[in-house]
C-alpha cells in the first residue's frame, strides 16, 4: 500500500516536494515574516527546497514576497542564506 504523501510547491524552482526535504517560511498572524523550523507553526507558509540555489531563485524571482503578500526582512533573508548555506 502507498501512503500519499503531501507535497509541496518549492517557490524557487517551481518543483513539487516533500515538506520534509523543505523550509518553511512562515507569515504569522501578526505579519511578522519568520523561519518555521518546527513546521507546525500558525499562519501563511510558503516553501522552499533545503538548498541555497532555490533560495536564491526564490529572492530573485520574488516567491517568497508574492506567496507571502509581504516584503521579506533582511535579517530573514540572511538567516535562510546561514540555513541552506
Ligand atoms: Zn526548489
Amino acid at each position: 500500500m502507498q501512503k500519499k504523501i503531501p507535497l509541496r510547491k518549492c517557490v524557487g524552482c517551481g518543483e513539487m516536494k516533500e515538506k520534509k526535504e523543505m523550509i518553511r517560511v512562515l507569515k504569522t498572524p501578526e505579519d511578522e515574516i519568520i523561519l518555521d523550523t518546527t513546521g507546525r507553526a500558525n499562519g501563511r507558509g510558503a516553501y522552499i527546497c533545503n538548498n541555497s540555489d532555490c533560495l536564491k531563485k526564490a529572492i530573485k524571482n520574488k516567491g517568497l514576497e508574492r506567496s507571502l503578500k509581504s516584503q521579506i526582512p533582511e535579517e530573514v533573508s540572511i538567516r535562510l542564506q546561514k540555513e541552506l548555506g
